[in-house]
């Protein structure tokens, strides 16, 4: 039961991050060692730290730039792929959280739903959605390392004649974990990073055509 549920007794901190992503983490990291004597407060709105690397779990995902310049530099990243997989970042992630104590400063299902500036107290008002409850925080900071895409819905555009398409539509972002394409036709729609599932499904079943407007941005 929260005791924040109004603008007058909402939780105070110095520093509120906005998501525990890689980025809400790293930030997190450098402020426990740059600012000891700031407190801070992390609000995540899934169940689970690592942001995309959490979200995604289609076969074949993996970071198309090197885990020696996209990780952290106060944990030098050591496995053997530079161009890692997936579930090998996830790891990283949570192994950064667990190293540093992060997961206890995190309150999981806070979704931010809006943040106000007052100047004349220095402080943000942050209005949060905790499982349908709206609770309060005040800080005098916020980093917003919410990411960069809807986590609700992927980018979706509109296919003519979709309505006709008989077999099984899949987007990337809620890959279904059972779904089996042994011996399907696959098209892929697309040639950016999210292309790979459907190029490894390809290699176990036969991949029919690809719309190949860039160069592949995984490869
Ligand atoms: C397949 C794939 C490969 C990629 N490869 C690379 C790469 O090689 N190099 C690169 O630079 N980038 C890559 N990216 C982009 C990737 O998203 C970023 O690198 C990085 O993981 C982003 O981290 P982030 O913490 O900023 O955001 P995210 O990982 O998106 O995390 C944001 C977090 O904020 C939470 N959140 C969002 N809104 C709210 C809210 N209102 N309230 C509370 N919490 C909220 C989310 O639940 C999430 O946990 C890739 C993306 C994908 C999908």
């Amino acid at each position: 039961m929260n005791n924040n549920t109004s603008p007058e007794t909402a939780t105070h901190t110095n520093v509120m991050i906005v998501g525990v992503g890689m980025s809400g983490m790293g930030a997190a990291v450098h402020l426990q060692k740059s600012c000891p004597d700031r407190d801070y407060m992390l609000i995540e709105r899934r169940e689970a730290i690592g942001g995309t690397w959490d979200l995604f779990r289609y076969p074949g995902i993996r970071s198309d730039s090197d885990m020696h310049t996209l990780g952290y530099n106060f944990k030098p990243w050591k496995a053997e792929k530079a161009i890692a997989d997936g579930p090998a970042i996830w790891d990283y992630v949570n192994e950064t959280a667990d190293e540093h104590g992060i997961r206890d400063q995190v309150r999981f299902g806070h979704k931010l739903v809006s943040a106000s500036w007052s100047s004349e107290s220095a402080t943000w008002l942050l209005t949060v959605d905790a499982g349908g409850e709206t609770v309060y925080f005040t800080s005098h900071f916020l980093l917003m390392c919410s990411g960069y895409y809807n986590y609700d819905a992927g980018h979706q555009p509109e296919f003519d004649g979709r309505e006709n398409v008989k077999g099984t539509w899949v987007h990337p972002q809620f890959w279904p974990e059972q779904l089996d394409y042994t011996g399907k036709k696959v098209v892929v729609i697309g040639s950016g990073a999210a292309a790979r599932p459907g190029a490894e499904a390809g290699a176990h079943a036969r991949l029919v055509a690809t719309r190949t407007v860039h160069e592949a941005g995984w490869r």
